[in-house]
């Protein structure tokens, strides 16, 4: 099933929320989370889990590998796919191979050049057989699945509530930059944005607005899903911001420097800061452009923090309840 499906599906008034896994480099690894995807998936039921793709096909195996696993343990599947720096054989590939699947969702991003910079789990590194020039932005990609698999896929794109900066030249950073090619990416067939993550929930939201606001229209109903980042420990929070070029706000930034010796109060107070910041974006329901609320979090495959944090903002759905109406009467049963 389609996610946008599934979002179309929920009550307006409901809020739901994904969980962003990257492939473990060793068996082990994977076994773990392997169980850990198990418990989530029963007892946290997100609606969608994304498995991230190595920039240049660096993980081809492997990611699709991790999302057989999330398909098997009854987790809705996006795809993550880059398109630079690659060969075309490894996408067709991986399209080929999610159709088989059932994946029905794909997440259409460029990728970094090799080295440029680690995307989470994993060092990029280009593959053998080289890149097409026939890719260069994200958008190429969306049009090449249109073309390819017409409305097979649910596409998603990208999105940048700061602006989008590259670590290694760092420019000047603001949406209003990247509007045109969102825009573009949009009107080019992606169905809904799912954005990088931040702590500066003003900037957020005034981020929504300009998309929501904007005069070509391609924005009015599209689920845009605001990324969010559990703090796991005060060395990882200050590296994802910098790689990222995420803002700080002071506010946050002091207070997690205040308890950055202990580990533990940096873990409670992140579940704090993150849970606020939910309470927040999910007082705008009538932002969401119709829809219910989402929140995707970017789990570097941990489960503590994510699991705390949609439990204390209600977002775990409740389990279906069986309507007795529904049950057959017994003679009818014993016919069966
Ligand atoms: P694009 O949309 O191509 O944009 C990149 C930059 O180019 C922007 O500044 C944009 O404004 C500009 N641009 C776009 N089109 C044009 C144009 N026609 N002309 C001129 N400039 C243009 N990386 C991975 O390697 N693996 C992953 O699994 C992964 N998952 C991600 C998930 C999310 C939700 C996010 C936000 C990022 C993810 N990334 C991942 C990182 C992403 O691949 C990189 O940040 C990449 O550098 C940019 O990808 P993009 O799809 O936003 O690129």
């Amino acid at each position: 099933i389609k996610i946008t499906d599934k979002i179309k599906a929920l009550p307006k008034e409901a809020a739901y929320f994904s969980l962003e896994f990257f492939p473990p480099k060793t068996p082990a690894g994977l076994q773990n989370l392997h169980a850990r995807l198990e418990r989530m998936s029963k007892g946290l039921r997100p609606l969608f889990v994304n498995v991230t793709w190595g920039a240049g096909g660096s993980t081809a195996s492997k990611t699709l590998e991790l999302a057989h696993i999330c398909l098997t343990v009854g987790l809705t599947t996006v795809l993550h796919l880059t398109c630079t720096n690659m060969s075309r054989a490894v996408l067709d590939d991986a399209l080929d191979n999610a159709k088989l699947m059932g994946i029905r969702s794909i997440l259409a991003l460029r990728g970094d050049e090799p080295r440029q910079r680690e995307y989470f789990g994993h060092q990029q590194q280009g593959v053998e057989g080289g890149s097409s020039n026939e890719f260069t932005h994200a958008v190429d990609l969306v049009r090449y699945i249109r073309q390819r698999h017409g409305d097979f896929f649910a596409i998603g794109v990208a999105a940048y509530p700061e602006g989008y900066t590259e670590s290694a030249y760092p420019v000047e950073q603001s949406p209003a930059l990247d509007l045109p090619y969102l825009r573009e990416k949009t009107a080019a067939g992606a169905d809904f944005i799912m954005t990088q993550f931040f702590y500066d929930v003003g900037a957020y939201l005034a981020f929504e607005k300009l998309l929501r606001d904007d005069p070509s229209g391609v924005f009015k109903t599209i689920p845009i899903i605001p990324g969010l980042m559990p703090i796991q420990s005060h060395q990882i929070f200050r590296r994802t911001t910098k790689l990222c070029s995420v803002k700080v706000p002071s506010e946050i930034s002091d207070a997690i420097d205040a308890v950055k010796a202990d580990d533990e109060a940096v873990k409670e107070l992140g579940i704090r800061i993150v849970t606020d910041m939910i309470e927040r974006i999910k007082a705008t329901r009538e932002t969401a452009g119709g829809l219910a609320r989402g929140f995707h979090f970017y789990t570097l495959n941990l489960e503590k923090a994510v699991a705390f944090i949609v439990e204390r903002c209600g977002l775990i759905p409740e389990l279906p309840t069986t309507s007795f109406a529904a049950i057959a009467p017994i003679d009818e049963i014993a016919v069966m």
